[in-house]
């Protein structure tokens, strides 16, 4: 059983599935690589953004409901997300954030990288750290932006914890990431691999109210497992250590574990295996509603209960 090696996805809530969409795919130019619902809730699209294949470490997901309220940031819950992208890039991402309404804040310095902070259409806040660090990627060639100036994938994620000892436990006693760095109130752990969705980071806020779920919220960060069977050793190893953690579930593009560490924010253990090409080719991934075979004989109820959504920069209706 290997260590972590980092990020798989995260997943978070939106309000108008349009916007969000617009976004992630026109703005940021991450492709939108699965349409497809809320297995758990089929009145609500689930949405896959990332790199032309949806590579673990790229992939930012969300759960959009029209109309939400908005969340508010608080302790237990990740608080922001971070994209890595070239330090020669900051001033390309710094003006085209401003020419789509992007309230784009001054860059903060944080362990040798510099961060461009903003939030996405629900307040979500999204970080580009400037790195030279590796970041493989498969690059998707027909988005909005040159390769040299793309997002790589995910730095990583800060979470904002009561206490930070509890939660750097089970990542460095359970998951085998390390502690790199601390600077005052932030602490740096790093997953196994040396690519993309390394970084964790704890910011300890003592005595802070927790965060109320909304549009714009987290609702859980997942990790990587190369397969079935390392995943049932960490189900086997987490429980043994007192986490709650539940049966497998199947995802269709990946499989599911998930946990809530002590500090409440809900931890998941994803699969790499099977992937987005598993039912539909990459050339057209996103472009069409896909549906579990659990739920394709319910696709007409489904599909009139979703709201109307057009595949971004065209006006082609995804159904
Ligand atoms: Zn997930």
């Amino acid at each position: 059983m290997q260590a972590i090696q980092g990020i798989h996805h995260i997943t978070a809530f939106a309000s108008d599935p349009q916007a969000n969409a617009d976004f992630y795919h026109s703005v940021l130019g991450q492709r939108l690589v699965k349409t497809t619902i809320n297995f758990d809730d089929p009145g609500t699209y689930h949405l896959y953004y990332g790199d032309k294949v949806g590579s673990p470490g790229t992939i930012m997901t969300f759960f959009p409901w029209q109309n939400a309220a908005r969340g508010r940031r608080g302790n237990g819950e990740v608080a922001a997300v971070g994209y890595i992208i070239r330090p020669n890039s900051l001033s390309y991402w710094q003006e085209r954030l401003k020419q789509h309404g992007v309230v784009v804040g001054e860059t903060q310095q944080r362990f040798g990288e510099t961060a461009l902070s903003f939030q996405d259409p629900d307040g979500m806040t999204l970080e580009l750290v400037a790195t030279d660090d590796p970041a493989t990627i498969a690059f998707w060639n027909d988005g909005s932006i040159p390769e040299e100036m793309s997002i790589r994938g995910f730095h990583g994620a800060t979470l904002w914890v009561e206490s930070a000892a509890a939660t750097a436990n089970i990542l460095t006693e359970q998951l085998g990431y390390t502690h790199d760095q601390t600077d005052g109130a932030r602490s740096r752990y790093r997953g196994a691999s040396a690519d993309v969705g390394v970084t964790l980071d704890l910011l300890e806020r003592s005595n802070q109210p927790r965060g109320r779920m909304g549009a714009g919220s987290v609702h859980h960060i997942a990790f990587r497992t190369v397969d079935d069977a390392e995943q049932e050793a960490y189900r086997q190893k987490l429980s043994a250590a007192g986490m709650m953690v539940t049966p497998v579930q199947d995802r269709q593009y990946f499989h599911s574990i998930y946990f809530r560490e002590p500090n409440g924010v809900l931890f998941e253990v994803a699969t790499d295996a099977p992937g987005f090409a598993y039912d539909e080719p990459v050339e057209s991934l996103g472009q069409s509603l896909k549906l579990p075979d659990w739920y394709e004989p319910r696709r007409a109820l489904i599909e009139s209960g979703l709201a109307r959504l057009v595949y971004p920069g065209t006006d082609k209706v995804i159904s």
